[in-house]
């Protein structure tokens, strides 16, 4: 409500409607912002981000400066501290205790909506003041969780983005599971384009590697972006200009790309006197026809939860690889309609881990020939070594994001709890005369059961029954 009768005082000018914005500010949230402090433990996540976006807004329209602190303080915890490798943030729409992070690999984690929010809020903030930090999250957040959340077969849209090992995504359908997130999801996939570029008087800012066309009508100025980023580590810009024009072309150097990047205008190389995490400028007399190539190379990293060294996402450049788990025991799951994976449906399988020194996990991942952005492990995953691939590019398959890294002692002990777990279901298996499948028909049927006021469900890939209210 602030942000949205903030707008409304920039368009009317009329002070009223921002006393009003103003009385909406929520201050139990707001004060501890203010000073500096993360209060946000047990917060429905998604409620508070567009008040820290209608923050931003009052801070553009009064200058006031403890506006400005709200905001920025806000992203840089969510952003920074509170969010998953993927740029998303919550588990069951809430804040959660950082400080045990890793035990929030929920079914309901990131909720897209949130993310929708946080990149809306990254926006106020780069224009603010530009830097490659805010434009790094956006990039995190739109590659890895707003790409992540369209079913390209049916455009249907993903509520959340669960986390949990060996979870699957589940999509909206047309016309009865139409979320919150389906509305923000509407806007998600046509704004793409809206942060590729932005400028000030002197300078245009390239801040995402996203083929394009921008025409700067103040400048005369047609820039082409053509690219295949990510799949390819290089973009190039082509210029058109009715005039020679003299600007600052700065382009975002991210601070994934530590192998360093390179510049070339017109086939010649650039000296790039930035470095990763900041923006590289060329600011000279601009020619039509000019063309500048920008060489961004990719590299494998780890980046573990912030309370567990040993579980860790692999990333190649800006992009989450998740490990593609198959499809098997997903017969009853339903990809369409809920707005998290209902696990009971899928029968459990062994998630693999990786059995060695965290420091040895990339030294194991190597590219599959010919494919881009997918990689496999050799030799440390156990039960088996996997494929990895970006996680916008699973749909229907169980994945998982996050990996355990065992040492060999500690593989042999969690093998051992597993083999107990299966000798106790074999002697109850030895020692069973008889079983009715409940759920079955016909091993119902065969056993003679009878009821009236049942009902029926999944847990853990096996049904049940049970009797509701007078039954
Ligand atoms: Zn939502």
């Amino acid at each position: 409500m602030n942000e949205v009768l903030a707008n409304s005082y920039a368009v009317t000018g009329d002070p009223e409607h921002l006393r009003v914005a103003k009385k909406f500010d929520h201050r139990a949230v707001f004060d501890p912002l203010a000073r500096g402090e993360d209060s946000l433990n047990g917060l429905h996540a998604n409620t508070q981000i567009p008040k820290a976006i209608g923050a931003a807004r009052e801070y553009e329209l009064t200058g006031e400066k403890r506006y400005h602190d709200i905001a920025s303080f806000f992203w840089q915890r969510v952003a920074k501290h509170r969010s998953y490798v993927i740029g998303g943030h919550s588990d069951g729409e809430h804040f959660f205790p950082v400080e045990n992070f890793s035990k929030y690999l929920g079914a309901s984690t990131t909720e897209t909506c949130n993310t929708y929010n946080m990149l809306k809020l990254t926006r106020h903030l780069f224009a603010w003041e530009p830097s490659a930090e805010t434009m790094d999250f956006y990039e995190r957040g739109l590659y890895n969780h707003i790409l992540a959340s369209q079913d390209p077969a049916t455009g249907m849209m993903c509520y959340y983005v669960p986390l949990r090992p060996g979870a699957f995504k589940t999509f909206s359908t047309p016309e009865e599971s139409f979320w919150c997130c389906v509305g923000t999801g509407m806007e998600n996939h046509a704004k793409y384009p809206d942060t590729i570029y932005f400028h000030d008087a002197q300078s245009l800012y390239v801040n995402l590697f996203v083929a394009s066309e921008l025409t700067w009508k103040g400048k005369g100025l047609v820039v082409r972006q053509e690219t295949r980023f990510p799949e390819e580590d290089a973009t190039r810009l082509v210029l058109k200009l009715q005039k020679p024009v003299r600007l600052a072309l700065r382009v975002r150097y991210p601070s994934w790309a530590q192998s360093g990047m390179t510049l070339a205008t017109n086939g010649k190389r650039e000296p790039v006197n930035a470095s990763p995490g900041s923006y590289a400028s060329i600011e000279r007399e601009w020619k039509n026809g000019d063309t500048v190539d920008v060489r961004l190379p990719m590299t494998l990293r780890l980046e573990a939860m912030p309370d567990d060294p040993k579980t860790v996402a692999l990333l190649y450049g800006p992009i989450v690889l998740a490990g593609d788990l198959g499809k098997e025991g997903m017969e009853d799951a339903k990809r369409y309609g809920p707005s998290a994976p209902q696990l009971g449906r899928a029968r459990p399988i062994a998630i693999p881990a990786f059995v060695c020194d965290v420091k040895e996990v990339l030294a194991s991942v190597k590219p599959a020939p010919g494919a881009p952005l997918k990689f496999q492990t050799r030799g440390v995953g156990r039960p088996r070594d996997v494929s990895l691939v970006p996680l916008y590019r699973v749909f229907e398959p169980r994945y998982t994001v996050y990996w355990k890294v065992y040492s060999p002692a500690e593989w042999e002990k969690t093998k051992a709890d597993l083999a107990a777990a299966e000798g106790r279901r074999k002697e109850i298996e030895r020692r069973t005369v008889d079983a009715v499948n409940i759920s079955e028909p016909r091993s119902e049927r065969d056993h003679n059961l009878q009821g009236e006021g049942t009902n029926e469900g999944f847990f853990e890939g096996r049904k049940w029954r049970a009797a509701s209210k007078g039954g």
